[in-house]
């Protein structure tokens, strides 16, 4: 009967993962079936061993990894060379331990990922960050290159992010603004050639918005107790075939389009706050006054995130070599173990069915987002107004599930999350559906493509691609589309290829482009390898204008 109730509601509900949708205006007006007993666990995952609460206002530092000590490399912030760990040890303390050797980036392709080191600090009201970046970029082209492009995504966002002091291998330079104040061109003396690296360097301030409906849907603000700081530093533009990539992103899409990196970030922030980021604490230790300073590192990633609160709990499991947390509003302290509990059973079921998740920390953490749920290498956020609706528990739990999918598809397999959100949306709904199969038996993966299906029937069933860019889709579209009917045209995949054929093609997908971007075109050419079958008419149904 569980899930007979769980099909039916999953039909009548919005549901969207982290397409920054605004969370719905109106409330459905039908009366919803009783949504599953909030204490009721979708499938059968471990019981918490330890279950850690953490008072409020008491920071709580992630698991401490003991790693080489910092070795400098020359040079101060914020200009010369850059000072660096060992990219050994950022690995070390990132990936897991049980990791496959294929998930364990080689040292030739390790020394020439890009390196980010950033020391920021957060002012004691929240409303102000300010620091230094350096940045080591290796030209992984086979052209020369003569301007680096950073993007500066707070100023897309209420945010006002102004940089000082730019410099390239240490030498004072003037930046350039190509196109309106979200990109920043950092011109190069001599064309960096093929395989050469170069050091840049900048300090900056950023103003944090504050406030409801601010912020890119609060992902970048400060609102009801808890900061949101994604995308906060400037981030280095892909160079792909088609040259640099500094396209402004569509304000209903994600934004990273980029490349594996390596973090090591030193974050000065009010000790009231528990901080919670992407890859690992090496250090936190009290410093100055009511100040705490955060050694944090990450890598290969494809973004860095922080989010902080003086609110924060935590609740935690050990699943073998990876530590999974949740943290939470202690408002919403009713929700810990149910969210605990969907990470830890999706977490199972992609690593069975798609490979090993890469890291030895997961984080899910609630944030005042108005989407349903966002992503970011190594921790998802869940928005709190889901904690909050009964209403909504369904898609509660599928934003959840969709959001650790992203982790195989958007940060270990990257992709462009412009131009081809369906190689990343359509596959973390796909995932999403494994899930309810999984979870819930056919009854609920019928349950959830019924769901994908009423969402596609927003926009009549229209025929129009999944493979187009965030901004050619209008209104509703792109949610209808490349959330509702870009799962189905996987299940059709999946019906025409074979279950098994289709579960050894994702597999093989994710362990050849790991840490690299994958292309629809690639996509194909894989799915045709594996099944051995001409895709081409099932493609240009679905996929391709
Ligand atoms: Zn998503």
């Amino acid at each position: 009967m569980r899930t007979l109730l769980l099909s039916l509601t999953l039909a009548g509900l919005l549901l969207s993962g982290c397409s920054p949708l605004p969370a719905p205006a109106v409330q459905p007006t039908q009366a919803q079936p009783a949504p599953p007993s909030p204490t009721q666990p979708p499938a059968t995952p471990p019981q918490p061993t330890a279950l850690a609460a953490t008072p409020a206002a008491v920071p709580s530092p992630d698991e401490a990894t003991p790693v080489a000590a910092p070795t400098s490399q020359g040079g101060s912030l914020p200009g010369g060379a850059i000072e660096t760990l060992d990219p050994q040890a950022i690995i070390a303390a990132t990936l897991r331990p049980d990791a496959p050797a294929w998930l364990i980036p080689a040292d030739p392709e390790l020394a020439d990922m890009t390196r980010y080191r950033l020391d920021v600090t957060l002012a004691p009201d929240l409303s102000t960050l300010t620091g230094h970046e350096q940045i080591r970029y290796t030209n992984r082209e086979t052209v020369a290159l003569d301007v680096i492009y950073l993007h500066l995504f707070p100023n897309l966002w209420d945010g006002g992010l102004q940089t000082t002091d730019v410099r390239v291998n240490g030498q004072p330079i003037t930046p350039t603004l190509p196109s309106g104040d979200d990109i920043l061109g950092l011109p190069l003396a001599f064309p960096l050639p093929p395989g050469d690296s170069v050091e840049l360097g900048l300090s900056f301030s950023i103003a944090i918005p504050a406030g409801e409906g601010v912020g890119n849907y609060g992902e970048f603000a400060y609102q009801e107790g808890v900061l949101a700081l994604a995308h906060f530093y400037p981030t280095v533009a892909v160079y792909d075939a088609q040259g640099w990539r500094i396209e402004t992103p569509s304000p209903q899409g994600d934004v990273i389009y980029a490349d594996a990196s390596l973090y090591e970030v030193t974050f000065t922030a009010p000790m009231n706050l528990t901080v919670v980021a992407s890859g690992a604490t090496l250090d936190h230790a009290a410093a100055g006054e009511g100040e705490a300073i955060w050694q944090l590192v990450g890598g290969p990633m494809r973004d860095f995130n922080i989010a902080a609160s003086a609110d924060y709990q935590k609740v935690s499991l050990q699943v073998g070599d990876v530590t999974v947390n949740h943290y939470y509003m202690t408002k919403d302290a009713a929700q810990g173990q149910a969210v605990l509990n969907w990470t830890i059973a999706a977490l199972g079921l992609y690593q069975r069915d798609h490979g090993p998740y890469p890291y030895q920390e997961l984080d899910v953490v609630e944030t005042a987002t108005s989407a349903g749920g966002i992503e970011y290498p190594g921790m998802v956020v869940v928005a709190s107004w889901l904690y909050r609706d009964p209403n909504q528990r369904d898609f509660f739990q599928s934003a959840t599930a969709h959001e650790v999918a992203h982790q195989w598809w958007y940060n270990v397999v990257g992709n462009d999350q412009l131009n081809a959100p369906w190689l990343d949306e359509a596959l973390a709904q796909y995932s999403t559906y494994l899930y309810y199969l999984d979870a819930y038996g056919q009854t609920g993966g019928q349950g959830f493509l019924n769901a994908m299906d009423a969402r596609w029937a927003r926009v009549g069933h229209a025929a129009k691609p999944i493979g187009l860019p965030v901004g050619e889709y209008v209104n509703r579209e792109y949610g209808a589309i490349v959330y509702g009917r870009g799962p189905l045209f996987l299940v059709a995949l999946r019906e025409q290829i074979g279950a098994d054929k289709m579960t050894e093609f994702l597999r093989q997908y994710y362990h050849d482009d790991a840490w690299g971007i994958a292309t629809p075109a690639e996509f194909q050419t894989l799915a045709e390898a594996v099944s051995g079958q001409d895709l081409d008419a099932l493609f240009q149904e679905w996929v391709y204008p």
